[in-house]
């Protein structure tokens, strides 16, 4: 008889985990369950929907239900929730969202891909018509949907990459933009002039920041957002606000049937993706993982991270040896002209871990100093003082920003030295970089540093 996997939730680390199972064991039995109306979402797009540089929301399905079905063999019931695990009798209880009934789903393997979900602040009249979040296709339907009804002023309540890619969007569309932030400055795992460079790009294009700002409350007329007022007394106009505060792992079901929890109540998991129940796995953005630089657990939720563990978990259900190594933290964002990256720990971060670390920062040109177009780029090295292992780095400036950060992640997941990092045989051309390019320069400066 053909065993069964049954996966709850149907976007990155699901659906990863689903197909890899089931290239493993051709005759596995898959079906995935997922709560909302749709499955194999881009969630990653969502600002651009929101915006319409993506113009239609099925551009961000990779997959449709049907070419699961007919091409991978997977069973994908979308509007589907599973609301009980019960791990000695190997049953999953489960209810169609639309028609609230319930039925009940047995499995050999369970994959938990359950993901994470907006944090909601406590703030009055959040259910008011015009506060949006940002996390499923639903979500960014709706958002999409007040655009073109005609918004005119949006508030984003929160700096960090889904807020600062919709505020770019959203301005590009043509909605008056402000950006409330909390925190002193955008984005503070950055160095503090990068931040600073940041917040520049973003006034430059008529978004207005204000950091070191809470709010107190949502303002509404006949269930309406009519604005949102701070703490400090001043109230801003909006049609729309986007909360976008963080997010938290969604484990209420790891919970109800007893798995251990780990970091921020993350599903703790080996790099199997096992959790400490046999015969369930977890991945995604609802596990815990570990920090390639201090070994530590951590959660750092990330759609290339949710894939790979997805993977894992697959590979691990179909007997392939498999193995997820860890994070670095990687990130990368683009808000105007302006890309900004990071990799591994900030100098903050390494000093609290206990390393003797120090840091340098350059600025070079991304192209020979004669070619047009050049643009800065801004390189963080964070290293150890002695023998220069290389544990964070930061790139900021144009597009060139992404592919100088990846560098990087290969560099310290070699455990490569400064030394090293200097001897690399980069390629040169006028027009893509200059002889030296940013990372040789930032390499040379870090090189004096070194005991
Ligand atoms: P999710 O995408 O959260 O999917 C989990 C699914 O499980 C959900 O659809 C949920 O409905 C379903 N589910 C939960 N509980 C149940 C249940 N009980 N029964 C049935 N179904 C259930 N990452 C990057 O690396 N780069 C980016 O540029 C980037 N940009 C982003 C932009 C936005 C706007 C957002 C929201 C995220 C972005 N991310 C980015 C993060 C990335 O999208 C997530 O890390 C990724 O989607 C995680 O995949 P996942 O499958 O673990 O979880």
């Amino acid at each position: 008889m053909s065993r069964k996997l049954i996966v709850v939730g149907g976007i990155a680390a699901g659906l990863s985990a689903a197909s890899k199972a089931k290239r493993l064991i051709h005759d596995l039995e898959v079906t995935v369950y997922e709560k909302s109306g749709f499955a194999s979402t881009g969630a990653c797009g969502l600002p651009y929907l929101a915006g319409g540089t993506v113009p239609r929301a099925r551009d961000l399905l990779s997959l449709t239900i049907e070419d699961l079905g007919d091409k991978r063999g997977i069973s994908v019931l979308t509007e589907h929730e599973v609301t009980e695990v019960n791990p000695k009798e190997k049953i999953v209880r489960v209810r169609e969202t639309q028609s609230g009934k319930e039925l009940t789903d047995t499995y050999d393997y369970l994959v938990l891909a359950t993901g994470a979900s907006p944090i909601r602040p406590a703030l009055r009249n959040l259910g008011a018509d015009g506060v949006f979040f940002l996390r499923t296709l639903e979500d960014g339907i709706s958002l999409r949907k007040a655009v073109e009804k005609g918004a005119k002023r949006a508030v984003i309540l929160g700096g960090g990459m889904i807020g600062l890619e919709t505020a770019e969007q959203l301005s590009e569309a043509g909605l008056e933009v402000i950006l409330v932030e909390s925190m002193p400055r955008l984005m503070p795992m950055l160095e503090a002039d990068y931040s600073e460079i940041i917040r520049q790009e973003l006034t430059q294009h008529g978004v207005a920041v204000l950091p070191g700002e809470r709010a107190e409350e949502i303002l509404e007329k006949n269930g309406k957002v009519s604005g949102l007022r701070l703490c400090n007394g001043k109230e801003l106009q909006a049609d729309i606000i986007l909360i976008s505060t963080g997010v938290t792992p969604n484990t209420s079901l790891a919970r109800q049937c007893g798995l251990a929890l780990g970091v921020r109540d993350s599903i703790a998991v080996d790099s199997s993706m096992r959790t400490s129940i046999p015969s369930i796995w977890a991945c995604g953005d609802c596990v815990q993982s570990y920090h390639m630089i201090t070994g530590q657990p951590c959660w750092m939720p990330s759609g290339t991270t949710a894939n790979k563990q997805g993977r894992t978990a697959g590979s691990d259900i179909g007997g392939e040896s498999a193995v997820f190594r860890g994070v670095l933290g990687t990130q990368v964002t683009k808000i105007f002209g302006l890309y900004a990256a990071m990799t591994g720990l900030n100098l903050e971060k390494a000093l609290e871990a206990g390393f003797d670390a120090t840091s340098v920062s350059i600025v070079k040109g991304d192209k020979a100093s004669y070619y047009p177009g050049s643009i800065d780029s801004h390189v963080t090295f964070v290293f150890e003082r002695k023998g220069g292992r290389l544990l964070g780095a930061q790139v900021l400036g144009g597009i060139s920003a992404a592919g100088r950060c990846n560098t990087l992640v290969a560099a310290i997941s070699a455990e490569m030295t400064i030394a090293e990092i200097n001897s690399l045989d980069f390629a040169y051309s006028p027009s893509v970089a200059p002889v030296y390019d940013p990372i040789l320069i930032a390499a040379a400066q870090a090189g004096r540093q070194v005991l």
